[in-house]
This record gives C-alpha cells, sequence and structure tokens, in this order.
C-alpha cells in the first residue's frame, strides 16, 4: 500500500528526497547489517557517520542555524523508513530531536547559538534525561538537584536510562532547582549539560551498557553527577521553574517519534509476512490461501493502515503549534501495542522460523515492547487520553 501523504504541501518535493535517499539507506546499509549488530550489540559507528553525511541529526532544525528546517510529518516519515531498517537507528535520532527541539522552542538565542548549529551538523548529539533510579512515570519525584554556586550549579544525583548517553555531548537534563517549590511540578528545571562523549567528563560518570531485551546497538545508560558544574546560564529559556512543562512539550515529539517508529516496525512485520505466507506451503498450499491467515493478515493490514494515519495526525498538529498531548498521546497508545500485536502475529505466521534469528521476525518481536515503556507506559498514556477526554467532555 502507498503510504506517502500531502503531495501538495509546501516542503512535499523535498520530503520525497530525501525519504528516497533514506530508503536507499535503509536498503543498502541498514537492512543487510542489522541482524549482526544486534547480535553483537554493538554501536554501529558506520551507521551514525553516515546518517551525519545525510543529514539526518539537522532535519527539523531552523535552516539559519544549518539544519533542514523541515515538519514534524517528514521527521515521523524519516523516523518511520529508518525502523522498517532497524528500529535501533530512529533511537539514535529520538533523543537529539527532543533536544533540538527544547533548545528552539524554549532556549536564549545565546543558547540556539551555541548548541543548534553543531546539533544540526550531528558534531554534538543530544540525550535527553529525565528518568531516575526511582522515578520514571512520576517525574515529579525526581531527586537530581542543581544548587545555584556563583555562575554555575553544582549538579548532584543519578539519572537512570539515558538512550545515547555515551555518545551524546549534550544532556538535556531535568533537575530539581528548588528543594521547596509552592506545587510539585514547580522547583524543576532543564539543564543543558555539555560533555564529552565517553565515559567521564567533569564531575559526570556513565554506566556500563544496559543489557536489554531488543533495541541493541544503541546504548542505555545509567549517569552520575557528583558535584557536576554548569553554567548558569545554560538553564533552558535563562529561567528557572519550568522544567517539568518544557519536558513534557518535548515528551509529545517523543511520542510522535515512538508512533513512526512502531509503523515502521509494524510495516516490516507486515511485509515479511505477507511474502512468507505466499511462499510457505501446507497442506499442499501456500498457508496464504488458508482463510486463518487470511483473516491475520486482514487485521495485521487495517490495524496497521489505522496506525499510521494517527501517527501522522499527531505529527500535523504539533506541526501546526496546537496542544497535541492528547493525539500525542493516543498515537503513541493505539501504535505500540498495534507494532505488538503485528510482531505476534507475524511470529505465529512464521511458525518455528519466526522464532529463528535467521529471520528478522525475531528482532522485530524483541524490539517492539520497548515502545509500549519508552516515552510514558500505555498506562500513563491512558491516564493522558481519559483526563484530556473528560476535560472536554465537562459535564456543568
Ligand atoms: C530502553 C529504554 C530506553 C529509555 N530511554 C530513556 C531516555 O532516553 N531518557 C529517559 O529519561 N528515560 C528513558 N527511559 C525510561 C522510560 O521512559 C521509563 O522506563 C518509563 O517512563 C517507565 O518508567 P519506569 O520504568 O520508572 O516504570 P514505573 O513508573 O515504575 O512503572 C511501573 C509500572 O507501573 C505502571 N504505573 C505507574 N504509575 C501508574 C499510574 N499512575 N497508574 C497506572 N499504572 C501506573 C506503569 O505503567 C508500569 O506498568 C528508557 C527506558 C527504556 C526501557
Amino acid at each position: 500500500m502507498a503510504h506517502t501523504t500531502d503531495a501538495t504541501d509546501e516542503h512535499a518535493e523535498i520530503r520525497e528526497e530525501l525519504l528516497a535517499v533514506v530508503r536507499q539507506f535503509r536498503d543498502k546499509e541498514i537492512i543487510p547489517n542489522a541482524g549482526r549488530y544486534d547480535a553483537d550489540d554493538v554501536y554501529p559507528v558506520e551507521l551514525v557517520e553516515r546518517m551525519k553525511e545525510l543529514g539526518l541529526f539537522g532535519i527539523t532544525v531552523p535552516p539559519e542555524y544549518g539544519g533542514l528546517g523541515l515538519d514534524i510529518l517528514t521527521y515521523a516519515q524519516i523516523v518511520e523508513e529508518l525502523a522498517y531498517g532497524w528500529m535501533s537507528v530512529s533511537g539514535f535520532l529520538n533523543t537529539h530531536f527532543m533536544g533540538c527541539f527544547l533548545i528552539k522552542t524554549f532556549g536564549t538565542d545565546a543558547q540556539k547559538d551555541r548548541l543548534l548549529p553543531r546539533m544540526a551538523t550531528g558534531e554534538v548529539r543530544g540525550a535527553y534525561s529525565l528518568s531516575e533510579p526511582d522515578a520514571g512515570s512520576d517525574v515529579a519525584s525526581i531527586r537530581t538537584k542543581a544548587e545555584r554556586d556563583g555562575d554555575e550549579y553544582l549538579v548532584n544525583g543519578t539519572k537512570m536510562w539515558l538512550t545515547n548517553g555515551r555518545e551524546a555531548g549534550l544532556v538535556v537534563t531535568l533537575v530539581r532547582t528548588d528543594p521547596d517549590p509552592a506545587s510539585r511540578h514547580r522547583g524543576m528545571s532543564v539543564l543543558l549539560v555539555e560533555k564529552e562523549p565517553g565515559e567521564r567528563s567533569g564531575g559526570i560518570t556513565v554506566g556500563p551498557n544496559i543489557h536489554k531485551l531488543g533495541y541493541r546497538g544503541v546504548e542505555t545508560v545509567e549517569l552520575t553527577f557528583d558535584d557536576h558544574r554548569v553554567p548558569a546560564d545554560m538553564v533552558l529559556g535563562g529561567e528557572e521553574g519550568q522544567g517539568f512543562f518544557q519536558m513534557m512539550a518535548a515528551v509529545e515529539l517523543g511520542r510522535i517519534n515512538i508512533s513512526a517508529r512502531a509503523v515502521g516496525v509494524a510495516q516490516r512485520a507486515f511485509d515479511e509476512s505477507i511474502r512468507y505466507a505466499q511462499q510457505r506451503q501446507t497442506f499442499g498450499k501456500p498457508i496464504a490461501e488458508h482463510q486463518a491467515i487470511q483473516f491475520k493478515l486482514a487485521e495485521m493490514g487495517t490495524k496497521l493502515h489505522a496506525a499510521r494515519l494517527v501517527c501522522y495526525d499527531a505529527a500535523r498538529r504539533k506541526q501546526r503549534g496546537e496542544r497535541s498531548d492528547l493525539e500525542a498521546g493516543m498515537a503513541k497508545y493505539f501504535c505500540s501495542e498495534t507494532c505488538w500485536e503485528i510482531c505476534q502475529e507475524a511470529l505465529r505466521i512464521h511458525g518455528g522460523n519466526g522464532y529463528a534469528a535467521e529471520y528478522p521476525i525475531e528482532r522485530l518481536y524483541r524490539d517492539a515492547p520497548l515502545m509500549i515503556v519508552g516515552e510514558g507506559t500505555s498506562e500513563i498514556q491512558k491516564l493522558v487520553i481519559g483526563r484530556r477526554l473528560l476535560e472536554e467532555h465537562a459535564v456543568d
């Protein structure tokens, strides 16, 4: 099924050109190597370097800062194509784009000038650090603190689950700046923490890679701040107390990324399944001719189509600058759960071969569950969706 959209919009031509380049990169460089990188759980330096050459780290950065200035729908479609090849590749972009978005939207001119040009080229890559060992869904319970000391902040605490945490040159970090705030969600600020890629940088220690079920090749790490000094002018937007709201605005973009990568992974599982179903024979005919398999394919194809539509709708809404917590939450919830369902069905269609690492389904099946957890679990999406629906349908 063809799934490009909006042929008449302002970015249509450049989007189609870039998507063609990305598909070529996916087919020639990602797909042939993904199995090996996944099996060895190694950081794919070559792929990241190619992504820099292709300008992928600067897709949404405004042209005046050296980026392509493209819209969020184009970003989502690129993420989808990359995830079709290997979900981990889309993970190199997500935290980076959340960082670019935060600086572009809330940063001071000095912060934009300092960081965006180097982020557009991928010279500086971004990590996004909200979670802690004892705080994930409950963001307001973070403990990492930043105390003002002259022109600097002294940062102490432990952050958890940092995707791209080792290779990043910038960690967008949520910290507590006011130990006694008027409300639970005030008192937190975002610090733009620059560091050298690697294990140690100033008072920062990066832990070993967390060994994961899937989403391999992308490092996910713990990061500890021990009296680490950050210049005071690196508070995002120059104002304390805005951190929770700023990070939540970026999470909406992260949820669109997850939705898009879920669509990409689900499309791959579907394509592999429909091909396999027409080749594999049982009881004298291709399994695709058994109605039970056709029903599976029909359900998979229908849900995949719906997932793509909600994902693109959320991307467009965010691009228009409209409030999009409801749509991003719905897209994230629906796309991630649908992807997981489609991967399970794909495994069934592949029979024993679905369980063999030789076939891509085995990897898709391990990668898919991350999307139910990352950027807020399905339960948290349902809380967001439920709250917003009740708000919209309030009875006087
Ligand atoms: C591979 C990977 C990469 C990640 N990358 C990053 C990253 O780059 N940056 C970052 O900041 N974080 C990252 N995370 C963390 C991720 O965002 C959190 O794991 C996620 O938000 C869930 O938080 P938690 O693990 O603390 O679970 P918890 O909050 O402890 O939740 C445990 C369970 O309780 C449920 N639950 C919690 N509260 C409620 C409630 N009120 N009502 C109903 N159910 C509830 C949850 O849905 C879940 O099922 C990553 C996680 C993984 C696995």
